[in-house]
Order: C-alpha cells, then sequence, then structure tokens
C-alpha cells in the first residue's frame, strides 16, 4: 500500500478529472457542507472569537520571531524529561531516524496517530522499503490506507468516500492487514467503527513501537499535545514501549497557559466542536507507565525556507484545523487529490509551493493559481493566515522563476510584454480596443454561445488562449469602446440632450488622438 503523490499532474488537469467525478462532488458537497455548518454555529457562540483569533496569531508570531530560543527551550525541557531529542534537516534524515529507531528494537511493525508530518516526509513508505509494516489507525486514515489511496481532507483523509465505498475497502482489504472484517457487514456508521476497533485493537496490543506526529509542543515544560476524538491517539501514545514524535519545528507554543488560546481554537475550527473528545499530553518518560523511550524528532523540511519569506511566513502558523479547505468553493468542487500534495486546500495551495520551492516543477508552480481569491478562507482561520495575500505574492514569485529561466519566453511574458507596451499609450489603447470589438463579433459568429444570463460569450478561443478560455466565460467584446461612446455622444450629453452635442465643447474628450 504505497499510493504516493509523487509524479501528479499540474492543478488543471488534475481538477479537469475531478470535477468529471459526480460522486466525488456529491460525497465533498455534503461532507464540507456539514462541517461549515456545526462550524459556524459553535464559533457564533463564542462572544471574543476575534480576540481569541488575534491572540492566536500573536502567540505563533512571537514564536515565530524567536524561533531559535523558542526551539533550545522545548530540547533542554525535553531532555530533562527524559527524551531524546533528534534534528532531521529533511524528510531522508527524519525517515532513517525513524526507522532506525524500530531496528534497534527490532518492531517489524508500528502503530501511527496524527500521521501529517509523517505523511508530508513518506515515512510509511521508508518503513516498507525496509521491512516494516506502519499502520495507520485514525479511522479515516485506516479507510485511505486499506484503500490503497491517497488522504484528500486534512481532517477526514477519506471525505471523497462514502459509507458503500468504506464496506466494500473494510471486507476486501481488512484481512489481508491482519483482524478480517465480520461477515454480514453492513454500511452502517457503528458497524463499521466497531470493525475497525476490533481490528485496530490487535495492533495496538502488539506494536511495540508507536509514531505520533503533535498538535502542539510547549517550549516552557517539554510537554507535547495531540488532540483527537477517536481515542487511538491515547491508545498510541500510551501502549507501546517506545514512542517517536515527528514534530515540525512550527508546532511551539512558549507556555503551557499558551494551549489555552488553541485549545479553544482548535476544536471549534475543525470539528466544529466545543471541546475536542481527547486531549492527550506528554513529557518524555514515567517509570512504570507508558512507553519508557521516547523520542522526538524536531523537523525543519523547508520549514525555514517559509520562514525566511516575509509574507509567507505567516503559513507557519497554521494549526491544521481545515477550516479553510471546508469553506473553499475550489476545494468543493475538485477534491484534494488535485492538489498533488498532503497538504491539499487553500493551505495547501501557499505551504506546498513554499516548503518544495516555487520554480520546483509545474505541478508545484500551478498552486498558486487554484483560489478564486474569494477571502473566504482568511475569513474562517483561526490564526488569521492572509491566504490571498499570499498567494498573490506566490503567484508573482512563479512569474519570476519562470522568467529568470533560460530559454526563449514563454506564452505568458509575450502576452504581458504585449499588454505593456499597448496600455502604455492611450493611442494604442484606443486601436486595441477597435480590433477587439471586431475580432470578438468574428470569433462569436464561428462559434460563440450565451451565459445562463443571456449575455453573449466568446467560443473556443484560438492558439495559446484556447486554454485561458476553456476554463471560463469570456463575454463579446462590446461592439463600441467606451472611449468611442464618450466622443461620440459627449460624455451622454447628446444622448440626453444635456449638452450641446458631438464634438461640442464642455468636454476635453479622452485620450490624446
Ligand atoms: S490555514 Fe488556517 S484555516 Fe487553514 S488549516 Fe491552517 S489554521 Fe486552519
Amino acid at each position: 500500500m504505497t499510493a504516493t503523490f509523487v509524479g501528479m499532474p499540474a492543478f488543471p488537469t488534475a481538477a479537469k478529472a475531478a470535477l468529471a467525478d459526480t460522486q466525488l462532488r456529491r460525497n465533498l458537497a455534503h461532507a464540507t457542507g456539514t462541517i461549515r455548518t456545526k462550524r459556524a454555529g459553535v464559533v457564533g457562540e463564542v462572544d471574543d472569537w476575534e480576540e481569541l483569533r488575534l491572540a492566536g496569531a500573536a502567540i505563533k508570531d512571537r514564536v515565530l520571531r524567536h524561533l531559535p530560543y523558542y526551539l533550545e527551550q522545548l530540547e533542554t525541557s525535553l531532555q530533562a524529561a527524559g527524551a531524546t531529542v533528534h534534528w532531521a534537516r529533511d524528510a531522508a534524515e527524519a525517515n532513517a531516524i525513524v526507522v532506525g529507531i524500530a531496528q534497534q528494537h527490532d518492531a517489524r511493525e508500528i502503530v501511527k496517530v496524527k500521521s501529517m508530518a509523517t505523511a508530508e516526509i513518506g515515512l510509511n513508505e521508508a518503513c516498507e522499503a525496509a521491512g516494516i509494516d506502519a499502520w495507520e489507525t485514525d479511522l479515516a486514515e485506516l479507510i485511505v490506507q486499506l484503500g490503497d489511496d491517497l488522504p484528500s481532507h486534512i481532517l477526514v483523509p477519506a471525505v471523497h468516500r462514502n459509507r458503500a465505498e468504506i464496506r466494500e475497502i473494510f471486507l476486501r482489504e481488512m484481512g489481508t492487514a491482519g483482524r478480517a472484517a465480520p461477515e454480514g457487514l453492513t454500511d452502517e456508521p457503528a458497524e463499521l467503527a466497531a470493525a475497525a476497533r476490533a481490528h485496530l485493537r490487535e495492533k495496538f496490543l502488539r506494536a511495540k513501537v508507536a509514531v505520533s506526529g503533535a498538535n502542539f509542543a510547549v517550549a516552557e515544560t517539554g510537554t507535547l499535545t495531540v488532540v483527537e476524538s477517536e481515542g487511538n491517539g491515547r491508545m498510541c501514545l500510551t501502549l507501546p514501549e517506545v514512542l517517536v514524535s515527528v514534530v515540525g519545528i512550527e508546532k511551539i507554543l512558549p507556555t503551557w497557559d499558551d494551549l489555552e488560546v488553541f485549545l479553544q481554537l482548535l476544536p471549534r475550527s475543525s470539528t466544529g466542536e466545543r471541546m475536542n473528545p481527547y486531549t492527550s499530553t506528554w513529557s518524555g518518560v514515567t517509570p512504570g507507565d507508558g512507553p519508557q523511550e521516547v523520542h522526538v524528532v524536531l523537523l525543519d523540511n523547508g520549514r525555514t525556507n517559509v520562514l525566511a519569506d516575509e509574507v509567507g511566513r505567516q503559513a507557519l502558523r497554521c494549526i491544521r484545523c481545515s477550516a479553510c479547505l471546508n469553506v473553499c468553493p475550489v476545494y468543493e468542487r475538485t477534491g484534494g487529490h488535485a492538489y498533488g500534495s498532503v497538504y491539499p486546500g487553500p493551505i495547501g495551495a501557499i505551504l506546498t509551493p513554499m516548503l518544495r520551492g516555487v520554480g520546483h516543477d509545474k505541478q508545484t508552480d500551478s498552486l498558486p493559481y487554484a483560489s478564486s481569491l474569494c477571502g473566504a478562507c482568511f475569513e474562517v482561520c483561526p490564526v488569521r493566515i492572509d491566504i490571498p495575500e499570499v498567494l498573490v505574492h506566490l503567484r508573482a514569485e512563479v512569474v519570476d522563476a519562470h522568467k529568470a529561466a533560460p530559454g526563449l519566453p514563454s506564452v505568458q511574458d509575450m502576452a504581458m510584454k504585449a499588454a505593456s507596451w499597448t496600455l502604455s499609450s492611450s493611442g494604442r489603447i484606443g486601436a486595441a480596443e477597435k480590433v477587439s470589438g471586431l475580432g470578438g463579433r468574428l470569433i462569436n459568429k464561428l462559434g460563440g454561445h450565451a451565459a445562463p444570463g443571456g449575455a453573449p460569450m466568446l467560443g473556443a478561443l484560438p492558439g495559446p488562449a484556447a486554454a485561458w478560455a476553456g476554463s471560463r466565460d469570456v463575454p463579446v467584446p462590446a461592439e463600441e469602446s467606451f472611449r468611442a461612446w464618450w466622443e461620440r455622444t459627449d460624455g451622454g450629453r447628446a444622448e440626453t440632450g444635456d449638452g450641446p452635442g458631438v464634438n461640442g465643447h464642455g468636454t476635453n474628450g479622452v485620450g490624446d488622438r
């Protein structure tokens, strides 16, 4: 089971395929609509929600301003509590550390919880290459893993699956990975959950090594925190002898008191709950209780690149609540696979290019364009990340990255140069307006159509404009431009009878002709 995002097509291509999948769109519309409504309800109950958002953003910004200080404080606190701290610059280093620890304990299988950071580094694939089975224990992650599928949502990775599909996956795959699903399993949620519980319990009791992520890491006390809804986290974090936590360096909070803010912001923004069912915290080793060997891998993997980006660094405030996905009109229609990354939706569209580096590949560079810039993501973000601002900033970086590349100028370069030349002279603008009116009418005659309101739209455009016009309705240019109308009617006075008429006095005209 090694499905991977590697080699995914650029967003426009992947989105086109996703849009054609009506079942996917139905599942997504239902799931995101439900979570959206729940979130809006519980957020509306909190009088000081905006103050909480401001506090969350301020705490995270303080951490980012003094990251080296807080990282060293966290390391010292963790070591004092009996944990071993490892530093990983990239995915390869992090995977080598985790696989090495599992091998030292002759572990042939590990159980996992809060897997986003480990999905980012491809830990399951690295384990498989070393002959170690890595098992996901979040219900939705389990469905994705058994289905040899890819996650499509931060909070609900199997959001694209419906109950009937999940039942089929359980019946077909559970037996190959451990305890089989009971015969006669129906698609009732309670029965599906019971099958998953029985399947996972065997693994919890058998595994010697667990791997976790963390929602927060408190620097002053060396406390890691996992917030979850199913209790699988509690099992992973307490039953195995060895616990390895892979934690992004942006997960730090300075003090224990700061948790108060985030434990209000996170559940309401993610699951639409006032409080999440399970909050587990641990600090190193407690003799005779829980894992007796605790490792923490502090992961960079591109995060310092994000920190160096003055506009983009606000993305490191993200607490992975997924609220931005659930309100995004683009995500709701395409789902998460189209983003070709562990981080889908609006946050993925900015975080992935910054982690990988703009100019890395065509797929990565397509992500900042996977947005209508409507701003709904900023409205709901509990830590006030201005995603549209970062998207626009990254679009400029993508353009610059391609400008700098050697070789022939791109179509976009040429179009921008032509636009710049035209727009720098009012005479040239006037000529272009005449040509566009004529050209539009001509192209429309060859294959135009009407938009839902009846407004005439251009049909398919030829050449490089074909892709651009293929994904939007392009209105037919007006037969008469505003400038021509102004001159003909003396700014409208000739039509209303208020003025001296065409070419009369009272206007300086427009332009230099
Ligand atoms: S960007 Fe904001 S809304 Fe989106 S997942 Fe992160 S914290 Fe949540």
